[in-house]
């Protein structure tokens, strides 16, 4: 699971997240869904470790990262970051891009090929070892960013606007497919997203956030029926 507890953020004067709480029980994908400015990549950035909270905790696998005293580098996390496009290495295949995210993960004694192929069938995409990022989709591509987010079995995998890229016609799909995936890795996720629609069709947990901090939280029925005050039932209505 991944516990955020009072996480607070200023850059300056500005504070931009002022006591976040957050939980994701373990296999399950939360959305953090709020409008532009409201701080939600510098949220993830907090949980990834490449920016230090100000207060609060993050506890990931049981494991404190970030806490009074305590920050755990980026690198010494479990946390894998898929962005909104561009993650892949260009001038590698989509194999070898792949088997990136197998180096440092758990020590698996399977071969990194077979690692490989099975975490592109995951994704859909098996067959397509060989191919360069280039030949593929944007939506493919995306596809991979995931598989190779996954490879390390990380505790925690943070997706800021994965499909934001994409237009309209792919994402529906592309979406669904990485949804599966997750869900088929037993994976922790957080994605963040402006987009209600994608935030009510796609998650296990939907956490609205306004001004630095979490309004609201709970399934996507919980949140779209009983939304806690006007201003998250017209976030969360626009969608329909
Ligand atoms: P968007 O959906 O537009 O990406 P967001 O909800 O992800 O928005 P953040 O990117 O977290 O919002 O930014 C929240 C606020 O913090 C913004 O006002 C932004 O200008 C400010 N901010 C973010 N990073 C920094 C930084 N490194 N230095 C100063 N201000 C920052």
């Amino acid at each position: 699971p991944l516990q955020i507890r009072g996480v607070t953020k200023a850059f300056g004067a500005q504070p931009v997240l002022r006591g976040v709480d957050l939980e994701v029980p373990s296999g399950r994908l939360a959305a953090v869904l709020g409008p532009s400015g409201c701080g939600k990549t510098t949220l993830l950035r907090v949980v990834a470790g490449f920016e230090r909270a100000d207060a609060g905790s993050v506890v990931l696998a049981g494991r404190e990262v970030t806490g009074p005293g305590t920050h755990v580098a980026p690198e010494k996390r479990r946390v894998a970051v898929v962005p909104q496009e561009g993650a892949l290495f260009p001038h590698l295949t989509v194999a070898q891009n792949v088997a990136f995210g197998l180096r440092g993960g758990r020590g698996a004694r399977r071969t990194s090929a077979a690692r490989v192929t099975e975490l592109l069938e995951l994704v859909g995409l098996r067959g397509y070892e060989e191919r360069m990022p280039a030949q593929l989709s944007g939506g493919q591509q995306q596809r991979v960013a995931v598989a190779r987010a996954l490879a390390p079995q990380p505790d925690v995998v943070l997706l800021d606007e994965p499909f934001s890229a994409l237009d309209a016609a792919l994402r529906a799909s592309v979406r669904a497919d990485v949804r599966a995936a997750l869900h088929a890795a037993g994976a922790t996720a957080v994605l963040v997203t402006h987009d209600q629609e994608e935030a009510l069709s796609t998650a296990d947990v939907v956490a609205v956030m306004r001004d630095g901090v979490v309004v609201q939280a709970g399934t996507p029925k919980e949140v779209y029926r009983f939304p806690r005050d006007v201003e998250v039932a017209r976030f969360v209505g626009e969608a329909v």
